[in-house]
């Protein structure tokens, strides 16, 4: 499906632009919170949007050494900087400039996520996507994507479109999921461009500003906000208005509509399920290396 900007004739409005909380986590690895926990319902089906980036060693070096996770996927994606992934799967992979790594927890894993710098810049997301009930206790499953390897579309407004998943102006991204429909896109938006994107009205959607500034139907976005955009009926989806040369993430998906009981890294749906989880982890069955 190739959409232009004419396809929508009715944007998305912004309903709240939010400043992320500055927090740290792993053995001390500084980042916004650009997703936390009181969004959860709103933005189903994503659980968490973190946000790093540091040209201080200090402030990532120590890395998230081992730790479990059940019932959702992270999805890694490095804009700068090397970061080693081992998991009890087995799995080791080096997520480094532009790349992402895709995981699948399932019944779960415990890995670490160690930077493979001593100096020089660190900078991503971690995506937190929850599974529906019938997949949290399937397999773990992970794959490691280069950057040459991220399907990129280019648009004639100068637009760049880098499609983790889903897909925008005909190109398809590097992961499908059938549930939850998610879309995950890096843009890189030239000063005075638009970008439009389709977006099922159902479906929950966010933007997150990392350079720049952008304009959505008239609201200011600034540098480090997100814009929640509005659920609309009668909205084919986004158009976004770069204010300033502007990089941003678009995060869309299907909302699951099940109950999401947390606990830490262990995402389920009810509290049982929690309890279950610490338990099966304390017993060593999220088998460790
Ligand atoms: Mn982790």
């Amino acid at each position: 499906m190739t959409t232009t900007i004419d396809a929508i004739t009715r944007g998305r409005a912004v309903e709240r632009v939010l400043e992320g909380h500055p927090t740290s986590d792993g053995a001390g690895v500084k980042l916004t919170r650009v997703l936390t926990q009181p969004l959860q319902r709103r933005l189903d089906p994503f659980l968490m949007l973190d946000a790093f980036g540091s040209d201080n060693r200090d402030d990532y070096i120590a890395g998230f050494p081992d730790h479990p996770h059940r019932g959702f996927e992270t999805v890694t994606y490095m804009i700068a900087g090397r970061m080693r992934h081992r998991d009890s799967a087995g799995h080791e992979g080096l997520l480094q400039n532009g790349g992402v790594q895709w995981m699948t927890a399932g019944r779960g894993v415990v890995h670490s996520e160690l930077p493979e710098q001593e100096e020089g810049r660190m900078e991503g997301f971690q995506l937190w996507l929850n599974l529906p009930a019938k997949s949290k206790m399937r397999d773990p499953w992970y794959r490691d994507i280069q950057a040459a390897d991220i399907p990129v579309v280019t648009t004639p407004e100068g637009v760049t479109a880098r499609v983790i998943a889903g897909e925008s102006h005909g190109v398809e991204g590097a992961v499908r999921r059938e549930v939850t429909e998610p879309l995950y896109l890096d843009l890189e938006i030239p000063a005075g461009a638009t970008f439009a994107q389709p977006i099922p009205a159902g479906h929950n959607a966010f933007v997150y500003v990392y350079r720049g500034a952008l304009e959505i139907e008239g609201t200011p976005v600034p540098v480090q906000r997100m814009a929640i955009l509005a659920n609309d009926a009668q909205s084919e989806g986004v158009v976004l208005r770069a204010t300033e040369p502007t990089r941003a993430l678009l995060i869309a998906g299907k909302p699951l509509k099940e109950p999401i009981a947390q606990y830490g890294p262990f995402v389920m749906n009810t509290e049982g399920e929690i309890r279950k989880a610490m338990l099966d982890y304390q017993a060593g069955l999220f088998t460790s290396r």
